[in-house]
């Protein structure tokens, strides 16, 4: 908040900027009383194989109703929480939620988490993976980790040995937003990882055959890599074909279903693995 308001100040204080700021000061506020309040809920998004047709997994996104407010999106707040720390431990809490939904899923549907990376700057950040795998059971090939490209993650130390350590335990890795960052493919060569998941930006507004281009590019690059790939933001039909002619191993998006509650995602499961969906 200190630094967004040294931006304001530099170029001039208006009486929305005002409106802006006391609007984060009170979420900021609220927010800490949110995960003891039981404000914050996890719904999940089916991601499903582009040939089968059938759900693979799910992944989590966290939700917060704000009593007053209504609901506050996660674009919102985790910044938020990142800038306060108290994304610690929301991170902590959703990673145990999440494995021990996933518990009453069939094997072998999987569960992605979304971890920032300020959470692994921690130095339990490990402790806490385990202790959400040994507290539920899950098995750690069910879990799978997305991280989002940033400055911080590509930083050599911490990052680097915790993203080692995860794959010794067998929890995948996923690039969140790939191909938004600056340095996407320095990825390849410096971070080991398995899952390469393409930004909705060049699958929900692809508009021509740049953006095509763009993604059997990304696909065909991820795959000689030895890399999964998933697709997220596919509203339609178009979208899922081409992407299953070009290779794209899984995808996501409303055209299968949005993020739903954990009982309608457990229904949809039983109901529709026995059959294709979108
Ligand atoms: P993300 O991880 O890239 O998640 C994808 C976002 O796209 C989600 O928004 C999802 O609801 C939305 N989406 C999925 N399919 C479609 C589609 O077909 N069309 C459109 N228009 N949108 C689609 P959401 O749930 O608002 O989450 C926003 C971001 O907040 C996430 O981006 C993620 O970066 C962050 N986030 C959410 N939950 C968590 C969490 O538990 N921890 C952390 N650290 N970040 C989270
Ligand atoms: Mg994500
Ligand atoms: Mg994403
Ligand atoms: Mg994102």
């Amino acid at each position: 908040i200190q630094a967004r308001t040294n931006r304001m100040a530099t170029r001039g204080f208006t009486p929305a900027d005002q409106v802006a700021l006391d609007r984060q000061g009170r979420l900021d506020r609220d927010l800490r009383q949110a995960l003891d309040r039981n404000q914050l809920h996890l719904v999940f998004q089916p991601q499903v194989d582009l040939r089968s047709r059938r759900i693979t997994g799910a992944e989590t996104l966290l939700r917060w109703k704000h009593p007053e407010l209504g609901m506050i999106s996660p674009a919102e707040f985790i910044p938020l929480a990142e800038e306060t720390g108290l994304i610690v431990d929301i991170g902590r809490w959703v990673m145990w939620a999440a494995c021990e939904q996933a518990m009453l899923w069939p094997e072998p549907i999987t569960v992605a988490v979304n971890v920032s990376p300020v959470q692994f700057q921690q130095a339990d950040m490990m402790a806490t993976v385990e202790a959400a795998l040994r507290r539920s059971g899950l098995p750690a090939s069910r879990l799978e980790l997305e991280i989002t490209e940033s400055e911080r993650i590509a930083e050599p130390g911490r990052t680097r040995a915790v993203i080692g350590r995860l794959q010794e335990l067998g929890v995948r890795l996923s690039i969140d937003d790939f191909g938004t960052g600056y340095s996407s493919l320095s990825y390849f060569r410096d971070l080991p990882f398995e899952i390469v998941k393409i930004d909705q930006s060049f699958v929900r507004g692809r508009s021509g055959p740049t953006d095509d281009a763009l993604l059997a590019g990304i696909i065909g690059l991820a795959h000689s890599l030895g890399k999964m790939t998933i697709a997220e933001g596919i509203e339609d039909e178009a979208t899922a074909a081409m992407l299953a002619k070009m290779g794209c191993t899984l995808g996501q998006g409303y055209h299968f279903s949005r993020p739903i509650p954990a009982a309608d995602f457990a229904a949809l499961l039983s109901e529709a693995n026995k059959r294709a969906i979108g």
